[in-house]
């Protein structure tokens, strides 16, 4: 079996336990057991059921026992994962950090689908994805790297994350008059109005964003294009980086 096959698989196959995870970690539930069993009819599943893609479509997207409707993010999960795992390889070939960085996308991936359900993301994922992020290196001195690159997009967000609370809470007051006073002298959380544009989860993910794709605004200033800023700080060493050059 061609290797690029074999990539795309393991890659769905991990998107198959994300799907597990995506469910059961919001509902305070173990991953590892019970084995997979339907939400609806509670029947255990049979190996064959659990077949990244193939299962669902199989199935036609409905329990093999009570025929409960079995939600498109199942294979859409699964189809991502597979990607994920063959487009880094296709980038990157078959490496540690290949892994590693493959690891933090899937994931982001899980993040995001909870993201979508929950509005919420689980800090237990969140620190694992910026920790990967932060420690997936070839040497000491991309490791040095990333966590400059984490911190400077952490401290960037929690800033703009003031600019958006400072915005958003002038909207509002404007549109209520019984909010009479201003706005520095009251906590923007104790406005009942109050809606928070940017979590605080949100400065974790900047993080992990910072240490996986570098400064783009050092990195571009010294002359350099996305595409070479993305293999620089993703694959070598700092010192051919632009965080240098700047
Ligand atoms: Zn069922």
């Amino acid at each position: 079996m061609s290797i690029y096959i074999i990539i795309f698989i393991f890659g769905a196959v991990v998107g198959s336990f994300l799907n597990v995870v995506i469910y059961r970690l919001p509902r305070g539930e173990s991953v590892v057991f019970p084995s997979s069993h339907c939400p609806n009819c509670n029947a255990k599943l049979k190996p064959w059921h659990n077949i990244p893609i193939v299962s669902w479509l199989m199935l036609r997207g409905k329990c093999a026992f009570c025929g409960e409707k079995i939600s498109y993010q199942y294979p859409l999960v699964e189809l991502l994962s597979g990607s994920i795992a063959f487009i880094i390889f296709l980038k990157m070939g078959l490496t540690w950090i290949a892994l590693g960085i493959t690891v933090v996308f899937l994931v982001l991936l899980t993040l995001s689908i909870i993201d979508f359900y929950y509005k919420m993301v689980p800090d237990s994922l969140n620190l694992l994805a910026l920790t990967l992020a932060v420690a997936t290196a070839g040497s000491f001195e991309m490791f040095q790297y990333n966590i400059t690159n984490a911190l400077l997009f952490a401290g960037g967000f929690a800033l703009l994350r003031f600019y958006v609370s400072y915005y958003l809470f002038n909207k509002i007051k404007k549109q209520s008059p019984n909010i009479k006073q201003a706005s520095w002298i009251r906590n923007y959380n104790t406005i009942p109005t109050y809606v928070e544009a940017m979590g605080e989860g949100d400065i974790m993910i900047a993080a992990t964003m910072g240490a996986l794709l570098g400064v783009l605004y050092l990195t571009l200033r010294s002359g350099y294009t996305w595409k070479a800023c993305m293999d620089r700080s993703v694959k070598n060493h700092p010192e051919s980086s632009g965080l240098k050059h700047a």
